[in-house]
């Protein structure tokens, strides 16, 4: 059965839908016919595991979760992708996060492969002694499936630096080996400077050169209005490099509501971004800290809300955060009648197909000063793991870089991620008169372009 036909994955459905159509809208399929071949292989994962996890909650009840890897390719190196602890995980969601991993590693140049897997456990309410418990119970299982050579997970939503921590230490334990087999672990035992910063920082990087590009050089962040979704890991750091780079940040969000700014002018502080910060490490919600009299006089607080059609005033840039398909089609008609010109996600799939239509067919119809630009995850985000695949490399070799030399290094592959989607862009879809090339065609032609090859050297297709 090949992907197209896979109805009850409809996460998998759309991802693999959202990559084909790009490479059948391009000139790829006629210069390389052979290359249907291997977009059918490249489809079906290599190997998906599937277990249980048993463990003990405070009250010593018994709790019951399901437990998946998806090594879905190991062209390019050993399968690399987060492990994600969330209520609505399953194989869809988990394949279709696979599926892009595969091209956006290979966009970052590094040798990893793509995989991606999880739970569908709920940190949230959860103890941390119920926390250990099930990261512990979880690797007890995982890790007959995982080596530093063979797949090497990291973290994803609902796994930070603490879950990452338990689930390093049972490995240890039971393959009495101490070996980089997860990145974004503590900075004393063997964690990369800047990885937990790597993808939001990665994303603002990746804008910038849009922004630079787009404009001849003559702009940059400096006076833009930004919206973000979101408040974990990728929106926390994004966040605060917009700032830093003189970028205002006028949203950010969490799955209970929207926080904005409730003036056209100003930003959000970087203290308050921590406070944000902080209340996250403890399971928390945005609204506890939006009733207090600080937030309440700067922000409103939406429930239920996302940011994109509740903006006060113009938005200039757009950074979905968040989760998957957090932007709808009618929320990117809403983003672009805000002034939107640049939209680039820190989610993974964050923008729904509907929203991708919305965002090309106005980079087809405007040129000059009234482009609009749109970058997908797998291009955007493509720092956070290249961060890791540079953990892997330090801990390869027992040494530990400076944050600066890591920075350094992770700007490098922004550029390069940016500078190789637009160039396959140029080579394979020929745009509208005066319009940007197409980032999100650029980006999915140059990954799987990389990988098909690799695949073919191998003997997976021929
Ligand atoms: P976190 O768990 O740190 O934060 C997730 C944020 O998204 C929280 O604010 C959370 O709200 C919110 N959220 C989660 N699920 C939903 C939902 N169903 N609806 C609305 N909001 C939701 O995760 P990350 O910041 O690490 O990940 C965010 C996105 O970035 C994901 O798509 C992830 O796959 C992607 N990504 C992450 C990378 C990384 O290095 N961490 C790398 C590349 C991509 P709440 O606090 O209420 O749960």
């Amino acid at each position: 059965m090949t992907a197209q036909n896979l109805p009850h994955e409809p996460e998998f459905e759309q991802a693999y839908k959202e990559l084909a159509s790009t490479l059948e809208n391009s000139t790829l399929f006629q210069k390389k016919p052979e290359f249907r071949k291997a977009l059918q292989v490249v489809s079906v994962p290599e190997r998906v595991i599937q277990f249980r996890v048993v463990w003990e909650d405070d009250q010593g009840n018994v709790q019951i979760n399901r437990g998946f890897r998806v090594q879905f390719n190991s062209a390019l190196g050993p399968y690399k992708g987060g492990l994600r602890f969330h209520p609505s995980v399953n194989l869809s969601i988990l394949k279709f996060l696979g599926f892009e991993q595969i091209f956006k590693n290979a966009l970052t140049g590094l040798n990893m492969g793509g995989g991606k897997g999880g739970s569908d456990f709920d940190p949230k309410g959860k103890s941390d002694n119920e926390i250990r418990r099930f990261c512990v119970s979880f690797m007890t299982e995982l890790c007959k499936h995982i080596g530093q050579d063979t797949d090497v997970p990291a973290g994803d939503i609902g796994v930070t630096g603490r879950e990452v921590g338990f689930m390093f230490g049972q490995y240890k334990k039971i393959r009495n080996q101490w070996e980089g087999v997860l990145t974004g672990k503590g900075g004393s035992w063997g964690g990369s400077l800047i990885r937990p910063e790597a993808t939001g920082y990665g994303v603002v990087y990746y804008v910038e050169h849009m922004i630079k590009h787009a404009s001849g050089g003559k702009e940059s962040f400096a006076g833009k209005r930004v919206a973000i979704s979101g408040s974990g890991n990728v929106a926390q750091y994004a966040a605060l490099k917009v700032i830093e780079l003189g970028g205002s940040v006028i949203s950010l969000s969490d799955s209970q509501g929207a926080l904005l700014l409730n003036s056209e002018e100003g930003s959000f502080t970087p203290e308050e971004i921590n406070q944000i910060a902080a209340i996250k490490v403890e399971r928390k919600q945005i609204s506890e800290l939006a009733s207090t009299s600080a937030f309440a006089s700067k922000f409103k607080y939406i429930p239920g809300a996302r940011p994109w059609t509740n903006v006060t005033g113009r938005i200039d840039v757009a950074l979905p955060s968040a989760t998957q398909n957090e932007v709808s089609g009618d929320e990117a008609k809403a983003l672009i009648a805000a002034g939107c010109k640049f939209i680039a996600e820190g989610s993974n799939m964050g923008s729904t197909q509907d929203a991708i239509d919305v965002f090309e067919a106005h980079r087809e119809a405007n040129a000059g000063a009234s482009a609009i630009w749109y970058a997908p995850g797998k291009a955007a985000n493509a720092g956070g793991v290249a961060v890791s695949g540079l953990e892997m490399a330090q801990n390869s070799a027992r040494v530990n870089w400076t944050s600066e030399e890591v920075d350094s290094r992770l700007k490098g592959i922004m550029e390069d991620c940016f500078k190789n989607g637009l160039a396959t862009a140029q080579e394979y879809v020929t745009p509208a008169a005066g319009s940007l090339p197409s980032l999100v065609a650029g980006s999915n032609i140059a990954g799987f372009t990389k990988v098909a090859e690799a695949m073919k050297d191998h003997g997976d297709w021929w």
